[in-house]
């Protein structure tokens, strides 16, 4: 995906502070941390959103949500984070390459969501 903002950053063609690397995951700080410890984690593979996944994507799923607990606890978040994904218009999704939020810090967070 030529204009594709996260997929520039796997190919190395915008900067980003990268956490970790493999052959099919990415993480690196948001830009925007909205927590003291705020990153996220990609699969190299343009994936646009959890509408998009299917069963064929179970390992790279699997991989990323494996990256993120090791990445939380290497970052030192070992009292609890949380993850968000979002998807889509009524996820607020901004940018359409999957990804998952990983938040935390010495603070509780505030509550989810409410109606
Ligand atoms: P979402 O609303 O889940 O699509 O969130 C997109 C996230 O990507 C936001 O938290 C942004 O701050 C973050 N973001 C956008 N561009 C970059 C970038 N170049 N490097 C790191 N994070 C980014
Ligand atoms: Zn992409």
């Amino acid at each position: 995906m030529s204009d594709c903002i996260f997929c520039k950053i796997v190919a190395g063609q915008i900067p980003a502070k990268k956490l970790y690397e493999d052959d099919d995951v990415v993480a690196f700080h948001d830009i925007n941390p909205a927590a003291p410890v705020h990153f996220l984690v990609i699969p190299k593979l343009h994936i646009p959103s959890m509408l998009e996944v299917q069963p064929e994507h179970a390992s790279v799923m699997g991989k990323v949500m494996t990256v993120a607990s090791q990445l939380a606890r290497e970052q030192g978040l070992n009292d609890g984070f949380r993850t968000i994904i979002n998807a889509g218009r009524v996820g607020r999704q901004e940018v359409y390459h999957l990804h998952v939020h990983v938040l935390g810090g010495p603070d509780v967070l505030p509550a989810m969501l409410k109606h």
